[in-house]
């Protein structure tokens, strides 16, 4: 008799016991998932450096998200390896490096992705005001965070700028003068690609350098020394073996232009007395390890 009473109660406890391990294993998947204390080291240090920025400077009031990916270097591998074809290739590129994936014709895409760490090199770029960074970033700057926070304040100012519209107005009008110009010297109306892809490349090397002065301003109110980013672009242009001097089809200007121009905008800055206000800046952080992006949310006081 009292068997069967034990038994009976039992079975009543089996359905409670489902659906705890149920919760609990949501619970952990949830926590997995959005935990910021669980996210990957890489996504711990542009938190710690943003913070950084966000505690003496105002970073807008909008949303900024941050992905880590796998960078340029995956996507030349599959290129060369036949797997994609040239323009599907960013589709590698943007990969999580964080997730797991079925090999591809026999190629083990998580080797790749291995290899693109650890051969990869400084890569960041900014869309949409979604800030992207390559993993392999963060080994080559090793443990340097000042170097971490010139790459990120430099997308975040391009971010912060918003310079598209500036820039658009500034292309059209150099285009209007040179019509103007070849007007008065030829009879030729039509405007060569040529001359159009110059002025557009010597205009995004000004917003480089406008980026650049942006990140150094954002790093020295934070505290950082004053020479933290022209190092940095010293310490980038060897790795990467970059050019040193400006080439007019390039998008970014060469070393030397680039450092005067920051060394100079640097000796003529001044920390302004109203960082104070700053120091009341909110925000708070959201973490998705699913779509692979940190982001950034400033708080309205
Ligand atoms: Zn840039």
């Amino acid at each position: 008799m009292t068997k069967k009473i034990k038994n009976r109660n039992k079975k009543k406890l089996y359905p409670g016991i489902f659906i705890l391990t149920l919760y609990l294993f949501y619970l952990a998947n949830f926590l997995k998932n959005t935990s910021i204390l669980l996210m990957p080291k890489e996504y711990k240090e542009i938190k710690n450096i943003v913070n950084k920025l966000a505690s003496k400077n105002k970073l807008g009031d909008k949303e900024i998200t941050f992905s880590i990916t796998n960078g340029d270097y995956m996507s030349w591998n599959m290129k060369d390896l036949e797997l994609c074809k040239a323009k599907r290739c960013w589709y590698y590129n943007n990969l999580s490096p964080y997730k797991k994936y079925k090999n591809r014709n026999g190629i083990n895409i998580n080797e790749l992705s291995n290899q693109a760490y650890l051969y990869g090199g400084i890569e960041a770029y900014t869309w949409n005001n979604i800030v992207w960074i390559s993993k392999s970033t963060f080994r080559s700057l090793g443990e340097n965070n000042g170097f971490l926070g010139c790459i990120i304040g430099h997308e975040l100012s391009h971010i912060l700028f918003d310079d598209h519209i500036s820039d658009s107005l500034i292309l059209s009008s150099k285009l209007r003068d040179l019509v103007l110009l070849e007007n008065k010297l030829s009879d030729e109306k039509d405007l060569e690609d040529k001359d159009k892809k110059f002025i557009e490349m010597e205009i995004s090397r000004s917003s480089e350098s406008k980026a650049d002065n942006g990140a150094a301003k954002l790093l020295i109110n934070a505290g950082f020394p004053k020479d933290t980013c022209t190092k940095f672009l010293t310490y980038m242009t060897d790795l990467e073996k970059l050019d040193t001097e400006t080439d007019p089809n390039s998008t970014h200007p060469g070393y030397l232009e680039r450092y005067s121009s920051l060394n100079k905008y640097i000796s003529l800055y001044k920390i302004k007395r109203n960082l104070k206000y700053n120091e009341n800046n909110k925000w708070k952080w959201r973490f998705n390890r699913d779509l692979n992006i940190l982001t950034f949310i400033p708080i309205d006081k």
